[in-house]
């Protein structure tokens, strides 16, 4: 990727693609291209098509998804595999059509079986029943990597795919219902701080295991990938550690500095009980993470208190 590349980032004000731009900025890389969704709904395959043969873009950071969290998944599973289908389909094959040199797919460690082994390797893909609460969402990213697959053999292309684990970062979606756990329990650890409430209201039994990283590393993969990686391997991004829901409403408790105690809804579903990447194939790559969870809760801690 020379710094004068023409990149688009698709999906580059959500937190994984607005974290790639900050990064390709920072960078160097000045011929940046980006669309809102307003400007270009990528589930429009004819809209999707002009924009790449007028643009022409060279290197494409498919970073464009419909995201949510738990609640979101079970509510709206419809949207969630047709937009996301929808995106990549067109995306994947306008790339192909209009001779992008180098393409990345993100996806997202929920491919993988509920019941995988753990830590979970790449290669466990398809080896068992997908998590029932996000199977729509699964499926619409297993569908993505065997698109960059299938037109890497059919085409010749070169399109990679990784699969970010939990992640976290500025930008993050705060809505309690919708949002992943660790802006949920930033949220409502600092209103309950605010409201001196007793107690804080966790979803579930608390003994679920996440691994969890930080978007900002999640964008330095990327390009590493984007720079280093070629073939049909997807590729694990994650810190390779992991806490139990209960120990990381404690950490975030710590960092916002609440007094109360922890309550938990146990109405709320738990979702899969453990999700733990194995990252040997990044690692051995030449890549590890850098950015330490409690550090990067602080750091998400201070943006969103400056936002409100
Ligand atoms: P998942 O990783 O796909 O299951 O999605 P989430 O990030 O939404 O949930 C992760 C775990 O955190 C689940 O066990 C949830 O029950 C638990 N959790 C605890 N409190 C909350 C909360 O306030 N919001 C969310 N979204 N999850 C919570």
């Amino acid at each position: 990727m020379d710094k004068n590349a023409r990149i688009y980032v698709a999906g580059h004000r959500g937190l994984v693609g607005s974290a790639i731009v900050r990064k390709l900025a920072a960078e160097g890389y000045g011929n940046l291209l980006r669309r809102t969704s307003d400007e270009l709904d990528l589930r429009d395959q004819a809209a999707v098509a002009s924009f790449f043969e007028q643009e022409r873009p060279e290197y494409v950071f498919l970073a464009a998804a419909k995201v949510g969290g738990i609640v979101a998944n079970n509510s709206y599973p419809a949207d969630f595999i047709y937009d996301n289908l929808m995106i990549e389909a067109n995306v994947i094959h306008s790339a192909w059509r209009t001779g992008v040199t180098k393409l990345l797919f993100l996806g997202s460690t929920c491919i993988y079986p509920k019941l995988a082994p753990q830590p979970i390797r790449e290669e466990y893909l398809l080896t068992g029943p997908l998590e029932p609460t996000n199977e729509p969402y699964a499926v619409a990213k297993i569908a993505g990597l065997t698109l960059c697959r299938s037109y890497n053999r059919q085409y010749g292309t070169r399109f990679i795919s990784a699969m970010p684990t939990n992640l976290y970062g500025p930008g993050d979606n705060f809505d309690l219902q919708n949002s992943h756990v660790l802006p949920a329990l930033i949220r409502k650890f600092h209103e309950a701080k605010l409201a001196a409430a007793p107690t804080v209201t966790v979803w579930g039994t608390g003994s679920p295991y996440r691994e969890f990283v930080h978007v900002d590393d999640v964008a330095d993969a990327s390009l590493f990938l984007m720079r280093h990686h070629e073939g049909n391997d997807i590729v694990n991004i994650g810190s390779g550690e992991e806490i139990a829901i209960r120990d990381l409403a404690l950490l975030v408790k710590r960092v916002v500095g609440f007094g109360g105690e922890l309550a938990f809804d146990t109405s709320k579903p738990d979702g899969t009980p453990r999700k733990l990447s194995d990252v040997s194939r990044l690692h051995a790559l030449g890549w590890q993470h850098r950015i330490g969870l409690e550090e990067g809760i602080a750091g998400v801690y201070e943006w969103y208190k400056e936002r409100l």
